[in-house]
């Protein structure tokens, strides 16, 4: 990349400032690329040209067309797998495996929308004699796509993919530490015969191009997926223009152990909910509960996956990578530290070996417990490899525990008995419950997002498709 990485209008350009900002391989801490930083007046243009595509030929074109050119992209993208892989491993230093799932999702994604395009519909409703009403369900507009870098491929499957497949021209801003995948499946989108304008993308920093096209006040839905500090000045921004919003937030999610849980693949699902993405999962099982005659058990096993962890390279796919940036470094370092020095009781740490580069944005993964709940590090996102266990005597204590957080977006269970399955599900509140599993956010049909500060909305699924639409209602009297 040269830092043409703006595509609006089917063309990729840079920055009309000439300036750029470069790409970074957190395993080496090495430049590799250049990003165009567009600012407002990029952001402008690729809203006009989306608002032209949108009234001029993509509203016109059927559901059933819409399907087809995503279930294209869905092929193409199966296609180019390994290169998309490699792209989003090196980009956002995530393990080779998990990239790979990554792209797969992503396929899924198209696959998924592309053939619910020609399936989703109004209704008739029932009125007075004389009438015949109509809820006819029609796209938004021109809807903007604030991305993150943790997950560029899959964010991009379950917002923009769904909201193309609803029949809206869409601007989307990816994470500026992480969008090589989101550049090349625009390129892919265009040469399977999305029609220029309808999707356009802008690099560039937040507190610019972000701003800017959440400010844009011809843009008519804003999906956020990033902080609740980001969300909250995007919610700001889109108030200004009567915007409706879509909030994917951050999270600080249980798992939940019983005595009587059983599922042979517990352990390895409680430590992977945490560590995968070296921990840069907003829906990460960060804090774990479980109860007091098994704590001792469980967090010692745990203890042992943790100091075995392979840290390593993301192409060398290792059990985990780097972090995302010198900055997220920095945080998460000074926060373990700080645990540290207080002398929180550490029961596995994983160890850096000496063949890791020296540059590469490494932290070593590592389980504490037991850890007070009103805790910094059982109350915080700390968005790193880093797992808290907390002791619990009772179902009523567990879900006192799990629920006494700001956030709500996941939860999982693990117990064999049937009637707690269900009355924990009930009682979590959250977007997502998994009972003997964890999804992490995974599975393209099942509706996702949060309550309290982990956000609002629902994105994936039919859900998430129905969220880029809106109903308009016709009544006709005919007597
Ligand atoms: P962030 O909020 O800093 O950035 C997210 C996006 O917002 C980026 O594209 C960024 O450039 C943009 N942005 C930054 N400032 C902006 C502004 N003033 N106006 C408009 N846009 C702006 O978050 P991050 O550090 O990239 O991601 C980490 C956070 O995202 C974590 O809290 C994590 O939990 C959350 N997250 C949530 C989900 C979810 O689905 N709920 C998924 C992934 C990440």
């Amino acid at each position: 990349m040269t830092g043409e990485t703006i595509f609006i209008d089917g063309r990729w350009r840079g920055a009309e400032s000439g300036e750029t900002l470069p790409v970074i391989d957190p395993s080496t801490g090495k430049a590799f690329g250049a990003l165009a930083r567009g600012g407002a007046a990029e952001v402008h243009d690729a809203v006009h040209a989306a608002r032209r595509s949108f009234e001029r030929s993509w509203v016109g074109v059927s559901p059933i067309e819409r399907g087809r050119i995503l279930t294209r992209l869905s092929q193409r993208i199966a296609e180019e797998h390994d290169r998309l892989a490699d792209l989003e491993a090196r980009d956002v230093g995530k393990p080779l495996a998990q990239a790979e799932a990554d792209i797969r999702a992503l396929s899924r994604y198209c696959e998924f929308y592309g053939g619910a395009a020609d399936k989703l519909h109004g209704e008739t409703l029932p009125y007075e004699a004389g009438y015949t009403v109509m809820a006819l369900r029609e796209p938004l507009g021109v809807t903007a796509h604030i991305i993150p870098w943790n997950y560029p491929a899959q964010m991009f499957g379950r917002s923009v993919i769904a909201s193309l497949a609803a029949g809206n021209a869409t601007v989307i801003k990816p994470g500026e530490d992480a969008c090589q995948a989101v550049l090349a499946v625009a390129q892919l989108a265009h040469e399977v015969g999305l029609p220029a304008g309808v999707l356009n993308v802008v690099t560039g920093l937040g507190d610019e191009a972000g701003d800017a096209l959440a400010r844009h006040p011809e843009v008519d839905h804003i999906s956020f997926t990033g902080s609740p500090q980001t969300g909250t000045l995007v919610q700001q921004a889109a108030a200004e223009h009567n915007c409706p919003v879509t909030m994917e937030l951050g999270g600080k999610s249980p798992q939940i152990v019983f005595s009587d849980a059983k599922a042979e693949s517990m352990m390895a699902t409680l430590y992977n909910a945490c560590v995968q993405n070296a921990g840069q999962t907003c829906s990460a099982g960060s804090r774990i509960l479980i109860q007091e005659d098994r704590f001792d058990e469980i967090v010692s096993e745990l203890g042992q996956r943790f100091a075995h962890t392979r840290l390593g390279p993301a192409l060398e796919n290792p059990d985990c990578g780097p972090l995302i940036s010198a900055r997220q470094h920095e945080r998460v370092s000074a926060m373990l530290e700080e645990a540290h020095s207080e002398g929180l009781t550490s029961q596995g740490r994983a160890t850096l070996a000496d063949s890791i580069p020296s540059g590469g944005f490494y932290v070593r993964p590592e389980i504490f417990a037991p850890v007070d709940p009103e805790h910094p590090l059982t109350r915080r996102e700390v968005f790193g490899p880093v797992l808290v266990a907390t002791p619990f005597r009772d179902e009523d204590e567990a879900i006192r525990l799990a629920n006494h957080s700001e956030y709500g977006l996941v939860a999982g269970v693990w117990t064999s008995d049937g009637g707690r399955q269900l009355r924990m599900s009930r009682a979590l509140n959250c977007g997502q419950v998994f009972v003997n599993c964890y999804g992490a956010g995974g599975g393209v049909e099942l509706p996702f997002g949060g309550t309290k500060r982990s956000g609002f909305g629902r994105e994936k699924g039919m859900e998430g498709l129905k969220s880029f639409t809106r109903i308009k209602t016709v009544a006709i009297h005919h007597g």
